[in-house]
């Protein structure tokens, strides 16, 4: 078989979709709660194999080839943009700069009423301001991918293999040339059960989303692992379309809930308690691998461990990607890829013990989130006290004082 039917547990990237010429091929969520493409219509797949031909999960390899690395330590010269971006607001400024050169952008923005992340098309920088800010769930890509007209000019930002994928859609295309391909390092996705549970947490307190940010430097850059919500019965009411300088203001939202003060989220996505199963197990896109013009994210580590607006790691794998950076408003330094990519994960990570556990309990759908975050806190207590046990000193003066007290004891 040529097409994706026998694909399943993917990236979920959704280029298969854009490609297909019989509109056959559908994405949702499986029942782990990660995107994956189906074919609604086996009778009119045609077998030209396009499908498996843009997929970067069917391959090995990556679809940029002969990448060249300039690395930067990047924040834009605006303050409020660098204040209200998840690192310094390279993501940001490399948009504003292209949509001024004519470009459009496809980024990501949060759907409220959805309650998901979608790829969407912005013209103008206003529109551009709900892809500020990283939304740290999966997303969902085709009906941005459609919309986009290869025979003018985008940046499209997103995963490192949602990137991957849409650059083999380009140059099956022969529109490469059209195109800034945006990606940043990625820690993984964690499945949409989770972040509906926490959502359905959020909203029994708070009414209806209307409003979610993942990140805010109220309390500094290395202190913005923050869930910012506002619910239809608290909070602000945001307009998208409200004047530029407004929206980059830092708003303080009904609800936060911190990572440094235990926040459920947090605590199972960066605790890889529930991601992809791609991300642990095919994932080809850590540290230095990418297919992307330029690359994005925080550059965590000693350099700038003083700096609280926010430092981006920004580095360009191709000329093309190189001049852009050059062109944005912002502050760039050249240093060594080793310091810019410091504290970046250089592998996929490990599935925890818990993994089985956690997904059921996602699967049952009858615990709540800080259920969860109980149940993971409990089994990481055992998981220390048996990886102490496993020391052979340790599990000796054990015993030794076990039989000690046996033996006062009889
Ligand atoms: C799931 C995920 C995992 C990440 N893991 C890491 C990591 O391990 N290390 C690291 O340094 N950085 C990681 N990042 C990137 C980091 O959070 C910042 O986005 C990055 O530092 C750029 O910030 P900025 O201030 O330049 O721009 P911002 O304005 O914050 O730019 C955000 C950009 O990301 C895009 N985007 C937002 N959410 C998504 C999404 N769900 N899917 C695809 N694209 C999206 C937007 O379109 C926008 O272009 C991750 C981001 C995501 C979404
Ligand atoms: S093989 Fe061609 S027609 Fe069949 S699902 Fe794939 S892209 Fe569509
Ligand atoms: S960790 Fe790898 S497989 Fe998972 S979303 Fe990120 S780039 Fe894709």
């Amino acid at each position: 078989m040529k097409n994706i039917s026998n694909i399943h547990d993917c990236y979920g990237c959704g280029v298969c979709a854009t490609v297909c010429p019989q509109k056959i091929i559908d994405i949702s969520l499986n029942a782990d709660g990660f995107y994956e493409p189906h074919i609604s219509d086996e009778a009119k797949c045609t077998d030209c194999g396009l499908c498996r031909c843009v997929c970067s999960y069917c391959d090995e390899g990556l679809s940029l080839k002969n990448p060249e690395i300039y690395s930067y330590a990047a924040w834009s010269k605006v303050h409020a943009v660098r204040r209200k971006c998840s690192s310094g607001g390279v993501g940001f400024e490399v948009g504003r700069t292209l949509i001024n050169e004519g470009y459009k952008v496809c980024g990501v923005r949060y759907n409220a009423e959805k309650n998901i992340a979608e790829h969407y098309i912005a013209t103008t920088v206003e529109e551009l301001i709900p892809s500020i800010g990283s939304k740290y769930i999966q997303s969902y890509t085709v009906d941005g991918f459609k919309a986009i007209d290869c025979k003018q000019k985008y940046l499209v930002t997103g995963t490192p293999c949602q990137i991957d994928s849409l650059r083999r859609y380009l140059q099956l295309r022969h529109k490469e040339e059209n195109f800034i391909l945006m990606d940043f390092f990625c820690h993984g996705v964690p499945s949409m059960l989770m972040w509906r549970m926490y959502c359905s947490m959020v909203e029994d307190k708070i009414g209806k989303i209307s409003y979610a940010s993942w990140r805010n430097k109220q309390t500094g850059w290395h202190d913005s692992w923050a869930m910012g919500i506002d619910g239809e019965e608290h909070g602000q009411e945001v307009n998208w379309h409200d004047s530029y300088s407004s929206l980059l203001r830092e708003r303080s939202c009904y609800l936060q809930s911190r990572m440094s003060q235990g926040d459920a989220f947090y605590a199972l996505f960066l605790g890889n308690c529930c991601l992809g199963k791609a991300c642990y197990e095919h994932c080809k896109f850590k540290y230095d691998h990418s297919s992307a013009d330029i690359r994005i994210g925080d550059l965590w580590g000693e350099k700038y461990k003083e700096d609280e607006d926010g430092v981006s790691a920004a580095i360009a794998f191709t000329p093309k990607g190189s001049d852009i950076l050059s062109l944005t408003d912002c502050e760039l330094t050249e240093l060594p890829f080793k310091i810019v990519a410091e504290g970046q994960m250089k592998e996929m990570p490990k599935k925890r013990k818990s993994y089985k556990i956690i997904m059921e309990m996602l699967h049952h759908g009858n615990a709540s989130i800080e259920d969860l975050k109980h149940k993971i806190n409990s089994i990481k207590k055992i998981e220390r006290r048996m990886n102490y046990l496993k020391n052979p000193m340790i599990l000796f003066s054990v015993l030794l004082k076990k039989c000690h007290r046996n033996v006062f004891l009889n």
